[in-house]
């Protein structure tokens, strides 16, 4: 069950305990931003989530752009036209030929070399833009967790309240767990916000670390995409389930020889 905070006062003025330049302030005007994250290059999924969120003012990406599915460079171009922005993911940078992929299991390693033989040079150099973390219009945004941003899984309150000091601003995005939920200060426990369709959470004063769960390989049990909007003005986070082609995709999988359990995995959302 959500439990959200006092309705925010939106002040339009910089908040959080860091506010060390204008890009660390709350926006002053009304804005819809779609925060996607963990795509892996599912571009039906992708495709669905974009069609259901509508018309935005801007696209932001929490990594794990690719691996695991079969479009990566459909997934980029996509991104690219969109004018999305965001951060560098352990699967992206295991694309790029980074260490990360010795990580992996089996399964994973397996589609990350597959990722990584059939990028694009562009894929490669828009991946290779990507930086690990990033603040924009007052949120910082990475990939795993704010103190380890390619490794780290905020799973628990306790390691959410280790990660909020280092965040530079008053809330985060993250993704990685590919679960969607949220992580909200409340004084001296950290309240845990389960996110399940339609749910939302009013942003107040206090810190949080939010994760709009998986575009493309959701592991909630629910295999339909997730994602999550957020306005600015309301000061709101809403996520959202959108169902998509799941075969389509497992057929695209299949045709190119990806791991059989990564496409089964998606019609059981795990
Ligand atoms: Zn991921």
């Amino acid at each position: 069950m959500i439990q959200a905070g006092p309705r925010a006062n939106v002040t339009h003025a910089c908040r959080g305990p860091v506010a060390a330049s204008s890009t660390d302030c709350y926006p002053d005007r009304r804005m819809r931003i779609a925060v996607l994250s963990d795509i892996h290059s599912n571009l039906v999924a992708l495709d669905a989530v974009l069609a259901h969120a509508g018309p935005v003012d801007a696209v932001w990406h929490l990594g794990d752009v690719v691996g695991y599915g079969p479009d990566p460079d459909g997934v980029v171009a996509r991104l690219v036209e969109v004018g999305a922005i965001g951060v560098l993911g352990n699967h992206d940078a295991a694309a790029l030929g980074g260490p990360e992929i010795a990580w992996f299991n089996p399964d994973a390693r397996s589609a990350a070399a597959w990722t990584r033989d059939r990028i694009s040079g562009t894929t490669a150099a828009w991946l290779t833009e990507q930086p690990v973390t990033r603040v924009v219009e007052g949120f910082s945004l990475v990939h795993g967790s704010p103190r380890d941003p390619l490794r780290e899984y905020v799973t628990t309150p306790e390691i959410a309240r280790a990660n909020l000091d280092y965040l530079t601003t008053t809330y985060g995005f993250h993704g990685h767990t590919h679960v969607p939920v949220a992580f909200v200060e409340r004084g001296a426990r950290i309240a845990l916000v389960r996110a399940v369709d339609a749910a939302s959470l009013s942003l107040s004063r206090d810190r949080a670390l939010v994760n709009p769960g998986s575009v493309g390989q959701p592991r909630d049990g629910d295999p339909r995409a997730s994602y999550a909007t957020l306005d600015t003005a309301a000061a709101t986070v809403s996520w959202h389930r959108v169902a998509y082609d799941v075969t389509a995709v497992q057929s695209a999988m299949h045709a190119v020889r990806l791991p059989p359990r990564l496409a089964e995995r998606l019609a059981f959302g795990m």
